[in-house]
């Protein structure tokens, strides 16, 4: 019934267990994960392995994090599994100028480059967009032009969330959605349409409240839900369902 739209199956401190969170997802009525990949070995591992447990798609570019020492070496893995049809889109690819792991410049160069693949190739992008949205607007409209954009673990303002509302991108909430402190995500998810809306637990990381802390896996999707229900006075069901169709159409499930 649910669909996680984020998760980084494929990295060290899930892999190993993936057997047994998969499982842990079955249980919980988690039946579709788009699993996120970030360099040659997530991606090749995701390529190799399958699983009658869930409905699993895949998805790859470096992060913005990681490409000013990694986007060279990994471009053309990506571009080849995205061209031979093995990606269900291309990110996350963004601007993250809270961390500014890797400097401005090359972040975005490769944002652009992966803007220009996806077009390429006819895929949606994943977004992860931190403290960056004037840049990322910008090089959006110029280099992508279109509304299949995922605003993924959307943190912004209720602003910024207009303006990508405007532009017909989907917006995806994580656990964050659920923190204490997190009054004014909710406040913003309130005018997302549900239409445009998706979850996800961005796996390995950000546990909902009730597990803070914790390593996160697709099983502790629910509490997002029923979070986002509150906020749209719906019912859990009506959300996972909502949710679930919103995937399926903005990654296209059903055609590949
Ligand atoms: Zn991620």
């Amino acid at each position: 019934m649910f669909t996680d739209s984020h998760a980084h199956l494929m990295c060290d401190p899930v892999y190993e267990n993936l057997d047994g969170i998969l499982d842990r997802a079955k249980k919980e009525d988690i039946d579709t994960i788009i699993n996120i990949t970030i360099d040659k070995v997530s991606l090749e591992r995701a390529l190799n392995f399958s699983t009658s447990l869930v409905r699993l798609y895949h998805t790859g570019a470096t992060t913005p994090h990681d490409v000013e020492t990694e986007g060279e070496r990994f471009f053309p893995s990506f571009a080849k599994a995205a061209k031979e049809g093995h990606l269900v889109a291309i990110g996350e690819t963004g601007l993250d100028y809270f961390y500014e792991h890797s400097n401005r410049d090359a972040q975005q160069e490769y944002f652009i480059k992966y803007l220009e693949l996806a077009k390429e190739c006819d895929l949606p992008v994943i977004i992860h967009c931190r403290d960056a949205f004037p840049d990322f607007f910008r090089i959006v409209d110029e280099y992508y032009n279109r509304e299949s954009v995922l605003m993924h673990c959307f943190t912004g303002t209720t602003e910024e969330a207009k303006e990508a509302i405007a532009r017909g991108f989907t917006i995806s909430f994580s656990g964050i959605l659920t923190f204490k402190r997190s009054s004014d995500l909710r406040e913003t998810a309130k005018i997302v349409p549900l239409e445009q809306t998706l979850i996800e637990t961005d796996t390995p990381y950000l546990a909902p409240q009730s597990r803070r802390g914790k390593q996160n896996e697709p099983s502790f999707l629910p509490e997002t839900a029923e979070c986002l229900a509150t906020l749209h006075n719906k019912t859990l069901q009506e959300v996972a369902i909502a949710t679930s169709v919103n995937t399926e159409r903005f990654f296209h499930l059903q055609s590949s």
